[in-house]
Order: C-alpha cells, then structure tokens, then sequence
C-alpha cells in the first residue's frame, strides 16, 4: 500500500449506488436516494438508492425464491465451498480498493481497515467455505429397533442488518456463515456505510452464487430496517448495532413471525491493570490503542481504564505519553494512526459525553476537543478524563468514541466489582503476572471475552459475543454455524 495507490483511489469518482437484488443493481421502487457524507471532509461523495418497504419485499421475494429453488440450498456443501472460497480470492484481489471505499464512508484509518475490513472478511468467507464440508448430522443414542437421525438444514432467509464500523468484517462474519449453510440473504448495510457491502455482493455473483441468494438493500434503518424486521419471509434475523435498535427487533419478530433475532450489541469494556503488571509500558502502549484506534469507535473498545491505585498516576502518565503519539488525522493519509469520527453527530455526542464527566465531577487529563475542523472532516483528540466515580455516566453509558474513563482501585474484589457494575458485558481487560489471580478474574467478570495481558485482537476461530445487554449470540468461529440452521430430527421405526 503505497500512498499513491491511495491517492488515485480516493480521486475515484463513485456512481450513484442502487439496491442489489436478484443479482441487479436496481433502483429503489419510490426513486427516492439519500446522500453519503464522508467524514473526511464533510463532502457528499456520492447517493444510494433509499430503500422502502416495497424494496425489501423485492429482495425477500428473490432471496425465498432462491432458497425454495435450491439454486444454493441444494447444491452440495464442497460445490458451494468452491464458490466462497473464489469468494475470498476476489476480495482479496480488491482489497484496497474495498478498503478504501469503506474509509471513504466510514473514516476508520486504512492502516486498520486494510487489515480488519477486506483482510479480515476474506479469512472470514475462507474459514466457513472450509468448514462447510467437514460439519456432520448426528445419529442419536436410540434403542436398537429404532434410528434417530439429526439433520442441520438451512433456515431460508436471512436477513442481516450491519452497523457502521467494519462494514465488511462485521458483514461476513455474518454473510459467510449463513451462505456456507445454504441460506438466502437479505443485507442492509448502515446508511453511512453501504458501499463496500454492495461491491461484495456483486463479486459474489462472479464467484458463482446464484442471482437471489445475496440481496442488498440500502436505506434507513428506520424503514428498511424496519421492513426487514417485520417481513413474515424472513426467518432469522442477524444484528450488530447498538441496544435501543436491538430492542426494536425483537419487538419486530414479536409483532410478526417470531423469527429468531441474534443481537451484537454495545459495550463498556473495563480493562484492569493490576500493580503487578509485568510490562507498564507496554501494557500502556496496547491500553492506549485498544480505546483510540479507530476513534475508538470499536465495540470491544476498553473504554473504562479501571487501574490499582499504588500505580494509577504512573500508569495514567504512561498511557498519555503514548495517546500523545498518535496522529489524528485524514484516515487515507498514512502518516495518520488514527481516523475520523464517523459522523458530525457521532462527534457532537462524544463531545458531550465529555461536558457531562466534568459536569459529574471528572477530571479531564487528555484531549475532549474537536480538531481539524477546517478540513470540514469530523476528528477528536484521544481524551482521558480521570476521577471518574463507579455510577458515573461516562463510566456506565458508551460513547463511541475516543473518550477513556479512568477509576482507581485497591483490591481484587474491588476491581471485579467495578467490571462487572455495567448492565454490558461484552470484553474485558486485564494485566497482571499473577497467573492464579488471571485464572480468578477470568471466572469473576462477566463479559464474552477477557483479554489476558494484551488488549483486543483475535482471529476467526473464537467466537464473540457478549452477555447482559450486549447481546445474545455470537459471531465468528464454527459456533456461529448454528444461528443459521434448524435441527430437524428423523425418528425411523426400524
Ligand atoms: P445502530 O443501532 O444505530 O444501527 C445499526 C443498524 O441498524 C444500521 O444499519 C441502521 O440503519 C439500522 N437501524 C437503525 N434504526 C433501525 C430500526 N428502527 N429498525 C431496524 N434497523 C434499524 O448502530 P450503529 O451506530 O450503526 O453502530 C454502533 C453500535 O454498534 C454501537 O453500540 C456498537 O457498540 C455496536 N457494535 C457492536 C458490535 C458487536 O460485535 N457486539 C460490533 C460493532 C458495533
């Protein structure tokens, strides 16, 4: 990636963008188009087709259809492996041009998103095009006279609604195993970030999935989201977003067929430094990118520093020194390392997040300005604010951005108690030597995933997800193949 690959990319003119649907670019029914805003510069750089209900009742038809066809569904798992694994190969062929496409609409540094949006999304379709011909049925431990069969068979339409950040890696880690287990899909990217979404599901029917079976329709979430949610067509519904539109969508199910809703929702990940932490420096370094890369717009992001006390101005200090280092600035310039905020109103909200901690008392020890505003671009300064109290708004809601709460502790209990004092539960911290006391902080804080002497990062082959109010699946490794199958028994008389 050199900086004048980047340059030409980003000169790319982007045509309006329709709907995909039964293998076509088309328009939405009304005609009507929404703007894309990158917050690069504020500019408008292109318009999508602004989907209505009659749009999505377009795509679900195409994708029932395919399904009951078989088109997908029937052929055999190595043929449809065959397919996903070409899949992978031509995004990788476009990896850069995927990458900054979606920083183009989304900001995330391309550093970052070269990595964890096209890199990521073709291991993603690699790794469920692999699996898909070694996941056998079962034979049950029946009676000698009678034969329990249990069969795994696609639920049929999937519909799969994606958030802003990480378009694409969020997208496969959902597409790629409901399409490896023969669904039909239906996607609606978020509004602010379509364009990488609707390229993958046009290299999808050059790599031989059928016209129906992956259908993308972009809009509001407000109305496609909606329509989508409410469809009697649609069986399971696959979400990453934020909770108050989780909640919305078991409503839909509630108020239509009871599809099956599986919800990746926010966080408020605590990382805890011990005393005992082997490497300060170091574990600051990593504690200093796990909350601001990508603005810290990352849902896993370790957005509480919950630190022991006898080291907390030293590890504090640390941590500044290197949030100081990293360069906020245009996400398609490589001496950037971090990004913009996603959208001017994701930026006024962190803002005020940072008004309302020194309303409550906080102390504001890094940051808590925009920046860059003469580019017309949506930028923040990495903020810490320290002194933040356990009920705290900034140590209780997300914010989404580049804002880090800091809170002391003196004991064990103490640090697993302010983990756990969130109604979220979806990643989690922690930095010790003491490799008994790891093993007990693993068993007492209540997330989907705890880091252990690092922070973020890992592959496809464990799955994520959270518990309490950040969600009740998970994505990623062969434990996602579940939400899109039925289990079907055959009871034979033998
Ligand atoms: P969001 O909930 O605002 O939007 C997500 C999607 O839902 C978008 O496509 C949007 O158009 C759609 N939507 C909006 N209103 C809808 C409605 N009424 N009905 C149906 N669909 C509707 O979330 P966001 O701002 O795009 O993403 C940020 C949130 O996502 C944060 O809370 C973040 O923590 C969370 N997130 C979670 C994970 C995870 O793995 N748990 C990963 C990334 C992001």
């Amino acid at each position: 990636m050199t900086q004048t690959d980047l340059n030409a990319l980003r000169a790319e003119v982007i045509p309006p963008k329709g709907h995909f649907i039964d293998g076509q670019m088309t328009d939405a029914a009304n005609g009507a188009r929404l703007d894309v805003i990158s917050p690069i510069d504020g500019q408008v750089i292109t318009t999508l087709a602004a989907g209505g209900a009659e749009d999505v009742n377009r795509a679900v038809t195409a994708a029932r259809r395919a399904f009951d066809r078989r088109v997908w569904a029937g052929q055999p798992p190595a043929a449809r492996k065959k397919v996903l694994l070409r899949l992978a190969e031509l995004i990788e062929r476009e990896a850069l041009a995927l990458a900054v496409q979606g920083v183009r609409d989304n900001g995330t540094e391309i550093g970052m998103a070269f990595k964890a949006e096209s890199g990521s999304a073709a291991g993603t379709f690699r790794y469920y095009a692999e699996a898909i011909d070694k996941v056998y049925g079962e034979v049950a431990p029946t009676a000698e006279n009678v034969l329990g069969l249990v069969h795994h068979e696609p639920v049929g339409v999937v519909g799969a609604i994606l958030p802003w950040n990480f378009p694409l890696m969020i997208g496969a880690w959902k597409i790629a195993p409901a399409l490896a287990t023969g669904n039909s899909i239906v996607v609606k990217p978020a509004e602010s970030a379509s364009l990488s979404i609707l390229r993958l599901a046009e290299l999808a029917i050059e790599a031989g999935v059928p016209e129906g079976v992956f259908n993308v329709v972009t809009g509001k979430g407000s109305v496609v989201g909606e329509a989508i949610g409410l469809s009697m067509e649609v069986d399971v519904l696959v979400f990453t977003g934020s909770g108050g539109v989780g909640r919305r969508l078991l409503e839909y199910s509630a108020r239509s067929n009871l599809k099956r809703c599986y919800l990746e929702l926010g966080g408020k990940s605590p990382n805890i430094v011990f005393a005992d932490v082997k490497d300060l420096d170091h574990a600051a370094k990593v504690s200093a990118n796990g909350i601001f890369r990508n603005s810290g717009q990352v849902c896993v992001a370790g957005s509480r520093l919950v630190v022991e006390r006898s080291i907390h101005d030293q590890f504090v200090d640390a941590l500044i020194r290197h949030a100081r280092k990293l360069t906020v600035g245009d996400p398609l310039d490589l001496s950037s390392d971090v990004g913009a905020v996603h959208s001017k109103v994701q930026l006024e909200q962190d803002l005020g997040f940072v008004d309302k901690a020194l309303a409550e008392g906080a102390d504001l020890a890094l940051g808590g300005k925009r920046i860059l505003e003469e580019t017309g671009g949506f930028y923040m300064e990495p903020t810490v604010m320290t002194n933040v109290g356990r009920n705290d708004t900034l140590n209780q809601q997300e914010v989404f951005g580049p804002v880090l709460a800091v809170t002391p502790f003196d004991t064990e209990e103490q640090a697993a108690d302010l983990a756990n004092s969130t109604v979220y539960g979806l990643a989690s911290g922690l930095w010790t030597s003491d490799l008994s006391r790891a093993h007990r902080m693993i068993r007492s804080i209540r997330a989907g995933v705890v880091h252990v002497n690092t922070y973020g990062g890992s592959d496809g082959t464990v799955p994520l997800g959270g518990v309490g109010q950040s969600g009740n699946g998970h994505d990623k490794s062969l434990h996602a193949l579940h939400k899109y199958v039925d289990l079907k028994s055959a009871w034979i008389q033998l």
